[in-house]
């Protein structure tokens, strides 16, 4: 029979057969059964090994037909191993207890990648709570299955999930770029428990750890990965630089505001964006505002000599340029510039490091982005669990099950 034939070649069955397809109330059940001119094989070494006994029938959801819903219907078997003992049979079509094919798994969390959770379900007709456990039984086999052999530098950093309220620590690898952990909060804990996890498998390769130098989690880092060098992340500074100047110029234009005097208003990206970037009309206000003796254009003029420092070759000359750099700031007379100035001294070692391995977060910032896609889909994902899910699924470039057949 053709259906028959169509299943045993897409599932790529080898020891099992097809004994019949059925129609049960408007949906197609396929049972199976073991080949007996075959031995069978033990799911824990993948070994040859003789049969025990039979469990009881299971059912697993599989990839609809036609728009038909399918079942398998199987009562798998268990062996008995030299090496494993008693073990139930390798599955072709199962991943572990999963209740869904692990062809139905793939198809489901190949689409829950390009639109949301939602519309999956729709389209295939099947319970969200069904595209959830496809995607957790591919990102189960992911994480299993990864390699982590060549993780040499990693950047730490936070996104929020609900705008602001929870945070998740993400840990990513930057040369991949990929990511290798997630976890809920932004605490000293968050980070212990990424090194329970995952962190002793990478320690012995990891040479360099990039972070903001305001996380919460350095003591750890310095503790859990001591012959690793920690950078503090370029971008996360600068951002630092411009929230400084930002303030500088909010304050200011509350004072000139009292007086009746709306200078400042609207110039907020007239100061922050780089000067190149500027449009015709920023850059007519520009050179007017320039004109008049402001605190603002001041700080400004101090967040734009800050990006020489990057340029430096040498460690030796950036601390150099550093430490004139801070004398400007801290005689500015401009307290977030000072308070700024400050903190990048307070953390100069650190940052210096920069000088001797040239590693930012900026690598990931793509990931960051697609992180924030997700979590702006992130309806539905209302768990930390399932925010996890998402974001490895999207971000950490996992290794997905050879299938015998693809059915999209
Ligand atoms: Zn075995």
């Amino acid at each position: 029979m053709l259906i028959e034939s169509i299943v045993r070649k897409t599932l790529g069955l080898k020891r099992h057969c097809v004994e019949r397809v059925k129609d049960e109330k408007g949906q197609l059940a396929v049972y199976l059964s073991p080949d007996k001119r075959y031995k069978l094989i033990c799911s824990g070494c993948h070994e040859r090994a003789s049969g025990y006994d039979t469990l009881s029938v299971r059912r697993w959801k599989h990839v609809p037909l036609w728009g038909i819903p399918v079942e398998l219907v199987y009562a798998p078997r268990r062996v008995e191993c030299r090496k494993c003992g008693v073990k139930v049979e390798e599955i072709p079509w199962a991943q572990g207890k999963s209740p869904l094919s692990i062809f139905l798994s793939v198809v489901l969390a190949t689409w829950a990648k390009l639109v949301a959770w939602q519309v999956v379900s729709r389209i295939f007709g099947v319970h969200w709570n069904t595209v959830r456990k496809a995607v957790r039984d591919l990102v189960e086999y992911g994480l299993m299955h990864r390699d982590l052999t060549g993780v040499v530098c990693i950047g730490i950093d936070e996104i929020s999930r609900r705008k602001g309220h929870v945070y998740h620590t993400q840990v990513y690898d930057l040369t991949t770029p990929r990511l290798l952990w997630s976890g809920e909060d932004r605490k000293s804990e968050t980070l212990e428990k990424f090194f329970k996890e995952l962190g002793k498998r990478i320690l012995d390769t990891v040479d360099a750890v990039c972070c903001d130098m305001w996380a919460p989690y350095i003591e750890v880092i310095k503790k859990r990965f001591p012959n690793a060098l920690l950078v503090f992340d370029k971008f996360h500074i600068v951002r630092h630089l411009m929230e400084a100047v930002d303030t500088v110029r909010k304050e200011e234009a509350r004072k000139l505001k009292d007086k009746g005097i709306e200078l400042l208003k609207g110039t907020k990206y007239i100061w922050l964006k780089n000067p190149w970037n500027l449009t015709d009309k920023q850059r007519v206000r520009f050179s007017d505002l320039e004109k008049v003796n402001l605190k603002t254009h001041r700080a400004y003029l101090l967040k734009e000599a800050f990006r020489k420092f990057w340029d430096y070759t040498y460690p030796a000359w950036a601390e150099k340029y550093l430490r004139q750099w801070f004398w400007w700031a801290t005689h500015s007379r401009l307290e977030p510039m000072r308070d700024f100035a400050w903190m990048i001294r307070e953390h100069q070692e650190e940052i210096l490091n920069y000088f001797h391995m040239r590693i930012t977060n900026a690598t990931v910032e793509g990931l960051n982005n697609k992180a924030k896609v997700i979590s702006h889909r992130a309806y539905g994902y209302r768990t930390a669990e399932t925010f996890k899910l998402a974001l490895y699924h999207g971000l950490g470039n996992l290794p997905e099950p050879q299938l015998a057949h693809r059915f999209l």
